[in-house]
């Protein structure tokens, strides 16, 4: 892609997060809730993550990062906008 646009912002939403099956989502609530008591960050409804920590996730889910991208997003706990930054890095 063109230097012009700057990547996407990844936004997790909290909120949905509990609300996912924590057989799936077991893995993103503990690395979201590290990140939080990381920063200090404990009163947010999101929280604005990396974009190496979603290859990091991608990692610990054994799923190339477009496909766990998709699943995120699916689940309502990942902004759609973030496929575009899996592009960038995929292209
Ligand atoms: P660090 O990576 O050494 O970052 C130190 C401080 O630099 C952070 O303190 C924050 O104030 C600032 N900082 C670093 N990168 C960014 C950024 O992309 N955006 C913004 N707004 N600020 C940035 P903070 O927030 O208290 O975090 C402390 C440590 O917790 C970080 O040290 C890092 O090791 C870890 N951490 C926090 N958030 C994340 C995250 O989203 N992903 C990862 N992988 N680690 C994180
Ligand atoms: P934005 O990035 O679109 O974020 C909108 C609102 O979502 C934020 O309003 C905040 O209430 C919430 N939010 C987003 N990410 C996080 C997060 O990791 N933790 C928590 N607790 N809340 C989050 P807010 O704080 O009034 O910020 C308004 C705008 O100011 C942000 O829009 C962004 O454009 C800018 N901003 C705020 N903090 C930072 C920052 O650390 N770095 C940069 N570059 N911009 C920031
Ligand atoms: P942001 O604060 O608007 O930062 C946007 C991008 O600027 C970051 O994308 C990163 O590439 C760069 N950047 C900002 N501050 C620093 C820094 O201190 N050191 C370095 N090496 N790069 C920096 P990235 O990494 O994808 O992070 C996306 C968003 O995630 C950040 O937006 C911020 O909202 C959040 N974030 C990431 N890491 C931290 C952190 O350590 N602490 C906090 N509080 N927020 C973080």
């Amino acid at each position: 892609g063109g230097a012009a646009e700057p990547p996407p912002r990844l936004v997790l939403d909290l909120e949905r997060l509990t609300q996912v099956p924590s057989e799936k989502a077991g893995p993103l609530q503990r690395y979201a809730a590290t990140i939080q008591s990381q920063r200090g960050d404990y009163n947010g409804k999101v929280l604005s993550i990396r974009q190496d920590d979603l290859r990091t996730l991608a990692v610990i889910y054994d799923q190339s990062p477009s496909i766990l991208t998709e699943q995120l997003i699916s689940w309502g706990v990942l902004n759609p906008d973030a496929r575009r930054a899996v592009r960038e890095e995929d292209a």
